[in-house]
């Protein structure tokens, strides 16, 4: 079927095509090259959306799934000749039970907008992240994306119930379950979380909510050495029952933050580490002062600040969120997303730092990352587009060495396939790529993403 006849089949404002198409959709947040589509197909129902995967099969006209495009992997970038799906407009909260504590959203509903529609029943959806207000609950899904409250929560994965979704050939795979427990055959949502859209587009998601604690202490904490911070790390778990954040910030993230940033700096004097905790709790029962008091009496941590107010508290995380402005000071930057365990992390940091050091004299670099779940993130630059790939390679190589993966969030998407193989063994990749034989034979969906 020609390009005019696949318009003429849907209606107008669903077939973007041409001068129409705007430039947010030729990339998503990573640095993939941007290419503009020729057309973008924007439906609002689930059965829009199903007539559009068939009609593509019929065409053979390949597509990708675009969500709020804050990928970091280069998996919402259209490729030449693919068009773009966008699930802009599903935006609906369709379902909140605050009693069962779940809530059913359409796949273009931000990370935001869920937060606020569970806040409205005194309940917390808890997977954050900086990019809350375009992320989509469809592309956390596809992604299964961590975040800041990991730690107590879990990732994308835990949090999902029941799925919409539509498969490549346009059927769809309803799984309304809002249950916690239901082993009734397959779980067959798992196939399309964090399988980067490769497998089927997801329409609707139902999320697990929690309840709201009144009480949240964050605090800022300094360390001398790596050693201490897995101590707090050791004592905070056991002691701080609602312990949902552990970020460590390295110092070479810190000089970035007060020199290029210009923010006050937290201490009397730099330190090698600089530890973010928060606790979640129903009441204040002095928890966290006692912790880290004991903490800094036993000589584990140098100093610490606890957040007096709820002012404060977003000051201390802007710390943390800054990265998005160090990171456009970087460019071009290479971004890396590791999992290592955390016995292995201070010297695999200082392994790779010395390597990249003697490779590429005048690399700057930041480290940090949500420590409390093993991920590691570490962005670099040298000024020179021609060095990313091979720094690539070096820390990739560093980080499989020790079992660690190349991603922990952010996904394989385009960019990373080539090291897929170095984490994944040639079986388990073999049996990926069998599942999306069997379920996009002709390749029209996410082509080329992940494997
Ligand atoms: C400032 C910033 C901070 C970030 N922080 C974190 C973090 O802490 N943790 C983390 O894990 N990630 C983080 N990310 C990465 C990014 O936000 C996540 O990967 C997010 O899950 C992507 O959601 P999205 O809606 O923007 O998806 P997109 O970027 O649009 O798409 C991502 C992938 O999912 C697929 N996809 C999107 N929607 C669907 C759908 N409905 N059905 C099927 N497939 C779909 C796309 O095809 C693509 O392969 C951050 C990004 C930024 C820019």
């Amino acid at each position: 079927m020609p390009f005019g006849d696949m318009r003429d089949s849907l209606d107008k404002d669903v077939f973007v095509s041409g001068e129409q198409v705007q430039a947010r959709y030729a990339n998503d947040w990573s640095e993939a090259p941007a290419h503009l589509p020729e057309v973008v197909l924007r439906p609002r129902t689930i059965e829009e959306l199903s007539q559009i995967m068939r009609l593509a099969q019929q065409t053979e006209q390949r597509i990708v799934t675009q969500g709020g495009r804050t990928g970091l992997a280069g998996g919402a970038t259209p490729q030449q000749s693919e068009w773009a799906l966008s699930v802009e407009r599903m935006t609906k909260v369709l379902d909140i039970d605050p009693v069962g504590r779940t809530i059913t959203v359409e796949a273009g509903t931000t990370v935001q907008q869920i937060q606020e529609a569970a806040a409205i029943h005194d309940l917390v959806f808890p997977l954050d992240l900086g990019a809350r207000g375009s992320a989509t609950a469809g592309g956390i899904t596809a992604t299964n994306a961590g975040g800041n409250q990991v730690i107590h929560y879990g990732v994308t994965r835990n949090l999902v119930l029941g799925m919409t979704a539509v498969l490549p050939d346009g059927e769809v795979m309803a799984q309304s379950n809002q249950l916690l427990k239901n082993n009734a055959g397959f779980d067959l949502k798992q196939l399309l979380i964090g399988t980067e859209g490769v497998l089927g587009v997801i329409a609707t998601v139902t999320f697990r909510l929690f309840p709201k604690r009144d009480v949240v202490k964050t605090a800022f904490c300094a360390a001398q050495d790596f050693e201490a911070v897995k101590n707090l790390l050791h004592r905070a778990s056991k002691s701080l029952i609602g312990l949902s954040s552990f970020e460590v910030l390295w110092d070479d993230y810190m000089a970035e933050i007060t020199g290029l940033l210009g923010k006050p700096a937290l201490f009397p004097k730099p330190y090698p580490f600089t530890i973010l905790l928060e606790v979640e709790q129903a009441t204040d029962d002095g928890q966290m002062e006692a912790c880290l008091m004991s903490a800094v009496e036993d000589g584990v941590i140098a100093n610490a600040l606890i957040a007096q107010n709820e002012g404060q508290r977003k000051d201390f995380w802007s710390y943390r969120d800054a990265i998005a402005e160090i990171l456009s000071d970087m460019s071009p930057n290479v971004n890396f997303d590791i999992g290592i365990p955390i016995s292995k992390m201070n010297a695999f940091t200082k392994d790779v730092t010395k390597a990249l050091h003697a490779q590429f004299p005048a690399i700057r670099h930041v480290t940090f990352g949500h420590i409390g779940d093993g991920n590691l993130h570490l962005s670099c630059t040298t000024g020179d587009e021609g060095d990313h790939v091979p720094i690539e390679n070096l820390v990739f190589a560093k980080a499989t060495a020790i079992n660690g993966t190349i991603t922990a969030e952010h996904g394989i998407g385009i960019l990373k396939k080539p090291w897929l193989k170095d984490c994944r063994t040639t079986e388990e990749i073999a049996l990926m790529k069998r599942l999306k034989k069997m379920l996009d034979p002709a390749q029209i969906l996410n082509k080329g993403r992940v494997i």
